[in-house]
């Protein structure tokens, strides 16, 4: 009963995630998903979520603000984030093979993927600065 009930949360984590795009924290998860699951705790959303990475069905972000971001788009892209807002948007770009050959020269290894995070300021933070 109590494994039934878990994972009735853990898709219900995981249809809230695929509804968004903008890449919510454990805590931003946490605050819509209670208001399905009022005793919920943070904790098991955060656990969870790390479930659901380690079974490939949604993949973590870390982009060096000292919290993991989620994001239900498993698929290899890459991601740009604000420096100011802290935002962090989708980059509808092709993965580039080039990086991994530079690298490469440097590796008597394999190289097989690189993770790479753009940085700079969103459109919506370079209006208010204008304004
Ligand atoms: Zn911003
Ligand atoms: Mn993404």
């Amino acid at each position: 009963m109590k494994q039934l009930k878990y994972s009735r949360q853990r898709e219900s984590i995981k249809a809230c995630l695929m509804a968004r795009h903008d890449h919510p924290t454990a805590d931003a998860i946490y605050a819509s998903i209670r208001e399905e699951f009022p005793n919920i705790s943070l904790g098991t959303v955060y656990r969870n979520l790390n479930l659901l990475v380690e079974l490939g069905e949604i993949q973590k972000l870390r982009c060096g603000d000292g919290a993991d971001h989620f994001d239900a788009d498993t698929r290899p892209h890459y991601h740009f984030m604000c420096r100011e807002c802290g935002c962090i948007e989708d980059l509808p770009m092709e993965i580039s093979q080039e990086i991994n050959d530079l690298a490469q020269e440097h590796v008597h290894g394999k190289i097989d993927s690189h993770i790479t995070y753009f940085y700079g300021v969103c459109e919506n933070c370079m209006k208010k600065k204008t304004s």
